[in-house]
């Protein structure tokens, strides 16, 4: 190929090249699934925590600093979720377009409506990790809704050209979860009203959707590991209930569980909180579909 070639052959590949998918970056895996749902193959979308790990504890890798530096938006749960770490990414990645103030920094939760927002002050250093409230809001597919909505919003806003394509991916998505929901509604009347356990404040939303009665909590406040006594009080709450099932993260200690388990009859379910959190778990619908779907069999 002559230059001349070459350039006519450049000159074509560029444009095309140029007209850039926005490049999309999400805390979560959730976050990831619905903005790739949302933008389609008009945008490029990655995430830094993976869902089997605890979104509240990511290691700042480098690597995610580079993910950070040309990225057109950067979204996030917020409500402190990622504060251990997304500071540091932010800073080492020097992009404007993500800072606070810049036109791609998204905080999820501003479009939220949030429970367990602490009364009064909450000291951080006593451990509690959800001051500003309760950020494991994707587990309701209501809010699911508003996540795609604000995607809508901002991929359009930022990349008007496409605007009506974002648009129908965003109704299609809501079309699906409506159908998926529309499927188990007897799962959730099943579920609907029985007691249960959990580990983490993370089950929550989910309890607000599904009805079911969250008698206890393994940690004794938001990211306070379990103690002795603590245990105690959450045996005799299992006994008092009648609840069945301890729902737990993958991530927490299975043994401290079990040991519930043991003392009560009720039986632990390792449920996904999030996308990729258990194998063949890929998207933001299966993952509903499947936390509803496990927890009714297991709550009869
Ligand atoms: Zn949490």
């Amino acid at each position: 190929m002559n230059v001349r070639q070459w350039i006519a052959v450049v000159g074509l590949v560029v444009p095309t090249v140029m007209q850039a998918q926005l490049k999309v970056v999400t805390s979560t895996t959730d976050l990831f699934d619905i903005a790739s749902a949302v933008g389609g193959d008009k945008v490029k979308a990655s995430h830094i925590g993976e869902g089997f790990q605890d979104p509240h504890f990511i290691e700042a890798k480098p690597s995610f600093v580079l993910q950070l530096r040309n990225a057109d938006v950067w979204a996030f749960v917020g409500l402190e979720l990622e504060i251990g770490w997304m500071p540091l990414l932010l800073d080492g990645a020097r992009n404007p377009k993500i800072q606070l103030g810049g036109s791609g920094y998204v905080d999820v939760s501003k479009a939220m409506p949030v429970i367990d927002v602490p009364r009064g002050s909450v000291d951080r250093s006593m451990g509690d990790v959800h001051p500003l409230g309760n950020p494991h809001y994707w587990l309701d597919p209501e809010n699911g809704r508003r996540i795609a909505k604000l995607f809508l919003a901002k991929f359009s806003e930022l990349d008007p050209k496409n605007a009506a394509e974002y648009a129908a991916n965003e109704k299609a998505f809501e079309t699906k979860l409506g159908a998926a929901e529309s499927a188990w509604q007897a799962q959730l009347a099943t579920i609907k009203g029985k007691p249960v356990v959990a580990w983490h404040t993370s089950w929550n939303y989910f309890a607000e959707y599904t009805g079911m009665r969250i008698v206890a909590y393994m940690e004794p406040k938001p990211g306070v590991p379990p103690s002795p006594s603590h245990l105690l009080q959450v045996v005799q709450a299992v006994k008092a209930s009648g609840a069945k099932v301890i729902i737990m993260e993958p991530f927490y200690d299975r043994k401290v569980a079990d040991l519930v388990a043991r003392q009560t009859g009720a039986t632990v379910l390792i449920l996904p909180p999030s996308v990729g959190g258990v194998p063949g778990i890929t998207s933001y619908l299966q993952l509903m579909q499947h936390d509803v779907t496990e927890l009714s069999t297991r709550v009869k």
